[in-house]
């Protein structure tokens, strides 16, 4: 292939991911985003092995490199369950800290990369390589940590070090200084030193920084991973002078710095404190750890057949889907009773929190798989105000973002994370197994409202006999 029609090919293949990040923003034109995203990937892939920077002979070493990878990668998408999904992506986000971190060395030790470069140019390819392989290496070991706390391998506990800002300072500070050193010097050995320190002071940073953030907040910090290996195949887009990695890292390290900013105002989160660490608690942990006052009071508990009866008496039935929906794999039988109720003239809508369970867009990805239509799925802000219109608004193991400590407890960890109102409903029903809190592990005041009733049992086997009873 020709050097031009590989940049030709490059251009579409850019254009075509724009198109797909475009296409991701809606829940109607996500499929075709998808397909761009293929399409443009195939497109790169090809141009690259065939363009003019791959020789003949190294090309069986990259087929056989892709054969292997491409096989691993299918098997690990086919067995990844949808609630692993943070884990396999942080796992995914390693990798690229890892392939980043090892352009870098092997730009560094080849000679040939920088013959004929002027002494500027030469300066300019050192720094690349340089934050290449540092914001590498960060990406690397904070993924593989995030992992292990998204997977339960490590606890989830903020790990605070004495006096850690200092120490991430003193690290930034040796590492400006090895730069200087790295760039100033005259042979691959010389520079070999302050490479390998600021190697090690960046994977020392990105296991310093994900242990000393806390499980509720590791969403964000997955995303912000997904934001640091954007950069990072940027870098190493300088670094090969490959236009099309330079543009794809860059969309990818600005839509993950968007979606972290999003998710942390969904979460009421601050950016930056989470970004310092500390903040956050043990996942799942007790209520107890919760911090503001305890509800109190007595739970009503309801049974399915009461249920049914109540959703067949309302005009208008508000649901909101949790985590619990998605361990349960409730989601099409969660269709069904809708589409039962529609038959009888209820009006369902469904209504969705922008963290509801264990990454964005979870609820709106089952939801679509059980085939419920777009026109009857909200985003919170659309649907908030209309719950004291609302008869019924049924909760489908979903926890934290139905909390109303949110707004009435200024002590509680969640303070200020918007909630949905399911509470100014006429009655509010909750689908869950049992009085356990849910990823923030505090206590949940909604639990004991007087219009608030408990259907407890797995979501599945609950609204399967809710739906027996709904049926005449
Ligand atoms: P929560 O984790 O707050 O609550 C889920 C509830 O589901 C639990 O209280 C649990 O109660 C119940 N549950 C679990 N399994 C079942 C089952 N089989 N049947 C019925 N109920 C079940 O989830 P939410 O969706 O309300 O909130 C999401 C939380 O996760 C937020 O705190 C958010 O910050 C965090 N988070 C969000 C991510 C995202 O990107 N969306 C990523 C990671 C975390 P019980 O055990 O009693 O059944």
């Amino acid at each position: 292939m020709s050097a031009s029609l590989a940049t030709v090919s490059y251009l579409g293949a850019t254009i075509l991911f724009i198109l797909c990040l475009g296409g991701l923003s809606n829940p109607e034109t996500s499929r075709r985003g998808n397909l761009y995203g293929i399409v443009g990937m195939t497109i790169a892939v090809l141009a690259t092995i065939f363009g003019p920077q791959v020789t003949a002979g190294g090309l069986p070493y990259i087929v056989g490199a892709m054969a292997v990878g491409a096989a691993i990668g299918l098997y690990a998408a086919r067995i990844v369950k949808m609630t692993q999904m943070p884990e396999l992506v942080a796992l995914m986000h390693s990798l690229v800290g890892l392939a980043a971190m090892l352009v870098g060395y092997a730009n560094f030790i080849d000679p040939a990369v920088s013959v004929g470069m002027s002494p500027a140019e030469k300066a300019i390819h050192e720094v690349e390589m340089y934050l290449g392989v540092l914001i590498g290496a960060v990406t690397f070991s904070g993924s593989v940590v995030a992992f292990g706390k998204l997977s339960g391998k490590i606890s989830g506990k903020p790990v605070l070090l004495p006096g850690r800002h200092w120490l991430n300072l003193a690290g930034l500070l040796v590492v400006i200084w090895f730069g200087y050193r790295f760039v100033t010097a005259h042979t691959v050995a010389d520079a070999m030193l302050p490479m390998i320190v600021m190697s090690l002071i960046a994977l020392a940073f990105g296991v310093h920084m994900v242990m000393a953030i806390g499980g509720a907040d590791m969403p964000v910090v997955v995303s912000m991973l997904n934001s640091y290996s954007g950069w990072a195949a940027a870098a190493t887009g300088f670094m090969l002078s490959n236009d099309l990695l330079i543009v794809v890292g860059a969309l990818v390290g600005s839509s993950g710095a968007i979606l972290s900013y999003i998710m942390c105002a969904a979460m009421n989160r601050n950016f930056v404190s989470v970004i310092a660490g500390g903040f956050g608690t043990e996942g799942g942990a007790p209520a107890a750890t919760g911090g503001g006052a305890q509800p109190a009071g007595e739970v009503v508990p309801i049974s399915a057949v009461e249920t049914a009866e109540m959703l067949r008496d309302a005009k208008n039935v508000i649901i909101v889907p949790g985590y619990g929906m998605a361990v349960a794999q409730a989601q099409h039988t969660v269709f069904e009773i809708t589409k039962t109720l529609r038959e009888r003239g209820v009006d369902v809508r469904f209504g969705i929190h922008p963290v509801a369970g264990r990454m964005p867009g979870h609820m709106n990805v089952l939801l679509a798989e059980a085939k419920v239509p777009y026109d009857i799925v909200f985003e919170m802000d659309e649907l908030n105000e209309d719950f004291p219109d609302t008869d019924v608004a049924i909760v489908i193991g979903a926890n934290d973002i139905v909390n109303p400590a949110a707004q009435e407890d200024p002590a509680s960890p969640i303070a200020g994370m918007p909630v949905l109102e399911v509470w100014k409903a006429k009655t509010s029903i909750v689908m869950k197994r049992s009085m356990a809190s849910g990823y923030a592990g505090v206590d949940n005041p909604l639990f004991y409202k007087d219009n608030n009733r408990m259907l407890f049992g797995d979501a599945k086997k609950m609204l399967d006999e809710v739906l027996v009873a709904l049926k005449p």
